[in-house]
């Protein structure tokens, strides 16, 4: 109870940062009291017993407002819970509130809310990144402990890059999607943001495993990530980064530096860091916006101002007049730039040259990447470019915007875990990340290393 009134607290403190759109106060309270009676009548406790979390606005919480940070949502309320709320629930959390983001998760720099911008914490003038904008500013500010963002393409790893903190996004498929709103379904994963490995290690083993509502979901068993993530501490690991990664004319020369002679300190330790030729990297992020724009053009079709949320106001008009006053209204400008994107490259004429093109690349991909894991334990690379820039520095040139996408679309493409670490300092003095990644379904090695790099970044 004491722990969720101090969160209150804080939250009440910095609404200028407009990091949660929703706070559950009388009801995060009530929950938390139940919670203390359970504890002192001696109750078996769950795993996040008392943990206080908040959720992306892309995530189902029954009987609470949901909206993707879009006018088309309107006032939409939730009909069911996501699979992960249900874990979180059964484990004995807390849900606190609801976490502002870019609309339909579809930006870089949370300035595609409908419902405002997110200001970073350590420097309010700067974004904090984005899609989960809101969620890693809550984290980095001690608003909750864990919040749950969505990563497709790097949502949740370049927003706790911008921020300091750690962020956290699955193997497709480990973490059940039902109740995510979907931005682009083949690419679309629920992740983690926390202060700490260990923290992200707990989260994701309740979060994690079967689900019979999501067909795409593994029924691997679940490990126990959080002990297995202590074991084997001095492990040397085989590290690949790609020469090209590092090479980027778009890469900060702070950053690059950084990363070059944390590669050296890593060597120094007895690990085998090595450069690998990726000459496919240019090709990601056009790769990247192809598919997923055809996917959201498909999955936001069903938002036609009929079923649910937002209609326009039309006098007379026949139904096709009503869908458009309806979707021109209700979607902002960057969400309707990449339907009509989407739309474009699955057009009878031009989808050979593009969506299919885009699928081989996305096939070559992963033949690539598997070959790398046949040598590698893990790839390490920045997980953003630059550091966190100014509100309304690039919102007017959406493929710069782009660009920020460079490290972290890749994982998504080819459905591998990545995690970004908050390990550097900028000498502008904002804070950056190290991204790891390792192959299909390994998180323990992900967090086992992972564990190691921030003890040896110090
Ligand atoms: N910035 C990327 C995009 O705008 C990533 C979004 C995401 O991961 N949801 O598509």
């Amino acid at each position: 109870m004491e722990a969720v009134r101090c969160y209150l607290e804080l939250i009440r403190s910095r609404p200028q940062l407009n990091a949660f759109l929703n706070v559950y106060e009388t009801e995060a309270l009530e929950r938390a009291a139940v919670l203390d009676l359970q504890r002192q009548q001696g109750q078996p406790l769950g795993k996040l017993h008392g943990v206080v979390v908040g959720l992306k606005d892309v995530i189902s919480y029954k009987d609470h407002p949901l909206s993707a940070a879009s006018k088309i949502l309107g006032n939409f309320t939730a009909v069911y819970n996501a699979t992960a709320v249900d874990k979180l629930l059964a484990e004995g959390a807390i849900i606190i509130g609801r976490q502002n983001c870019d609309e339909f998760a579809m930006g870089s720099s949370n300035e595609n809310s409908s419902l405002g911008v997110v200001r970073n914490a350590i420097d309010e003038s700067r974004v904090p990144g984005g899609s989960s904008g809101g969620s890693a500013v809550a984290v980095q500010a001690d608003l909750c402990m864990i919040s749950l963002g969505s990563d497709t393409g790097g949502s949740v790893r370049q927003p706790a890059d911008f921020c300091g903190v750690v962020g956290l996004k699955p193997t497709y498929g480990r973490v059940s999607r039902y109740g995510l709103i979907a931005y682009a379904s083949s690419f679309d994963q629920i992740g983690i943001f926390a202060k700490t490995v260990e923290d992200a290690a707990l989260t994701l083993e309740v979060i994690a495993g079967a689900d019979d509502f999501d067909s795409t979901v593994s029924a691997r068993e679940v490990p126990a990530y959080t002990t297995l993530a202590r074991e084997n501490p001095e492990k040397k690991y085989k590290i690949a980064y790609f020469k090209e990664a590092l090479e980027h004319p778009g890469l900060d020369p702070a950053i690059r530096e950084t990363i070059e002679s944390f590669i050296k300190k890593l060597t120094d330790q007895g690990h085998t860091v090595k450069a690998v030729d990726f000459e496919l990297l240019e090709h990601v992020v056009p790769t990247y916006y192809v598919l997923t724009t055809a996917e959201a053009s498909s999955n936001l079709s069903r938002f036609d101002g009929v079923r649910y949320g937002y209609r326009a106001d039309i006098a007379g008009g026949d139904l096709t007049e009503l869908y458009k006053a309806s979707r021109s209204q209700g979607f902002g400008k960057e969400v309707q730039r990449r339907i009509m994107l989407g739309t474009f490259v699955l057009s009878a004429g031009y989808f050979d040259a593009y969506f299919t093109k885009a699928q081989q690349v996305r096939q070559l991909l992963s033949q690539r990447t598997q070959a790398i894991f046949a040598e590698f334990d893990a790839i390490i690379s920045p997980t953003v470019p630059a550091t966190a820039f100014k509100i309304g520095e690039k919102s007017n040139d959406p493929v710069e915007m782009f660009l920020a996408d460079i490290y972290t679309v890749f994982a998504n493409l080819v459905g591998i875990p990545g995690i970004s670490l908050p390990l550097f300092q900028h000498p502008n003095g904002l804070p950056f990340g190290l991204q790891v990644m390792t192959s299909h379904f390994d998180e323990v090695s992900l967090l086992r290393l992972s564990r190691q790099l921030t003890a040896i970044a110090g």
